[in-house]
């Protein structure tokens, strides 16, 4: 069986939104804290992530929205210098710091490297402890804590680089991904299989509005065994029909019901189930190829344990 590669980077704890901002550097330092008194640590493949190719980013996003945010970089950077505040606000919950530009480059960079290791047959699957998110970026915008798409930026990359003709896209974060279906939607390449809060922020995503999304939105309380079945019964016969040569994971794990942003009732051992059948689906069409990339999970406990639980179906320790 192959490694298990593990991508951070030390611009990723840079990037913060503000005091109390649940989307904070402490997320990833609790699940790295985990991975090392687990011991589970020594079954991963640690790379660092690179930052991404604008050519790349621009796969999933406007030249304009990735100018945009470059410029309102250099503007804050003048502003602290001329002793102005240390945020941009985007909007009322997503705002930028001097080091974001960075940390969403190598986000996204290391979605992107992720990919090519795998493809490349150099690790089995990969896991990307990054920051800051991505699945609700849109092409054009940021939003929701997001600025660059990594899981879309990383799937385009994946089809138009090196010419994978199925790949998916699971997405079992509370919230929609809406940035993602806005990238990907009608790119019959790529099939995108999620459950999700609903009605919840954000708005909309009832209904698949494109034949390659599968959208499963779920009513609050909604317990894990319930999403068990749903996945079963909704997203595997798809999975199964559509073979992915590869499998990207927009891995959110703010649905445990330890996690205060949504009102869903998974918990561990549920991410592990859910993670077993995109493993088996990977191994059957994939080769086993998975790249699962952060997306949510603000209660640091529960998703320290939730990625544990995660990576050891990952790396089958
Ligand atoms: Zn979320």
């Amino acid at each position: 069986m192959g490694a298990t590669g593990y991508y951070t980077h030390p611009d990723c704890w840079k990037h913060e939104m503000g005091p109390g901002h649940p989307e904070c550097p402490e997320r990833l330092s609790a699940i790295e804290d985990r991975l090392l008194i687990t011991g589970l640590d020594m079954a991963l493949s640690r790379r660092e992530a690179p930052p991404a190719a604008l050519a790349d980013i621009e796969l999933a996003h406007g030249r304009m929205h990735v100018a945009a945010l470059r410029g309102l970089h250099d503007v804050l950077r003048e502003d602290m210098a001329a002793g102005g505040p240390a945020h941009t606000a985007l909007d009322p919950d997503t705002s930028i710091n001097p080091w974001t530009w960075d940390a969403a480059l190598r986000s996204a960079g290391a979605a992107i490297e992720a990919t090519d290791a795998v493809i490349e047959g150099e690790l089995e699957n990969a896991f990307c402890a990054t920051r800051p998110p991505g699945h609700r970026a849109c092409r054009e915008k940021a939003m929701g804590f997001c600025f660059f798409n990594n899981v879309a930026i990383a799937a385009k990359h994946a089809v138009e680089r090196h010419g994978l003709r199925r790949v998916a896209i699971v997405d079992f974060d509370v919230h929609h991904g809406n940035g993602t279906e806005d990238i990907v939607a009608g790119d019959e390449r790529i099939l995108m299989v999620s459950f999700y809060q609903h009605p919840f922020y954000p708005e909309g995503g009832s209904v698949s509005n494109a034949a390659n999304l599968v959208n499963v939105p779920v009513p609050a309380y909604t317990k894990g065994m319930d999403v068990r079945e749903l996945v079963e019964l909704m997203w595997m016969p798809r999975l199964e029909a559509f073979r992915p040569e590869l499998i990207f994971i927009s891995a959110g794990f703010d649905a445990h019901r330890e996690d205060d942003m949504g009102q869903l009732g998974l918990v561990e051992q549920d991410y592990a189930w859910i993670t077993r059948r995109i493993k088996d689906v990977a191994e059957r069409f994939a080769q086993g190829r998975i790249v699962s990339c952060l997306e949510g999970g603000y209660n640091l406990s529960a998703l320290a344990r939730s990625v544990e639980a995660h990576l050891r179906v990952l790396t089958g320790v």
